[in-house]
């Protein structure tokens, strides 16, 4: 008798039949996938919260402070036109 082969998901978490697979970016910035049961599922949600938005707190990106220039400068230019 053939056995027909099910590809059959299974929870990552408690063996359960999965019944939805989470997506999820690591710390490498990777995605990841868990199978997960409805019950697993449930929990996950229960527990998430939206993503937020922009880089992490903490990392302050400071600018170097570029001294601005202030003083104009006279700029005498001369125009030198060519002539015929
Ligand atoms: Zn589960």
């Amino acid at each position: 008798m053939a056995t027909a082969m099910r590809e059959v998901l299974i929870c990552d978490f408690d063996d359960q039949l999965a019944s939805a697979t989470v997506n999820f970016m690591g710390p490498d910035g990777k995605m990841h996938q868990l199978d997960v049961c409805a019950g697993t599922l449930r929990d996950f949600i229960r527990k998430s919260h939206p993503p937020r938005r922009g880089r992490r707190p903490g990392i302050v990106v400071k600018r170097t402070a570029a001294k601005k220039a202030t003083t104009k400068k006279a700029s005498t230019r001369k125009r030198s036109r060519k002539r015929a």
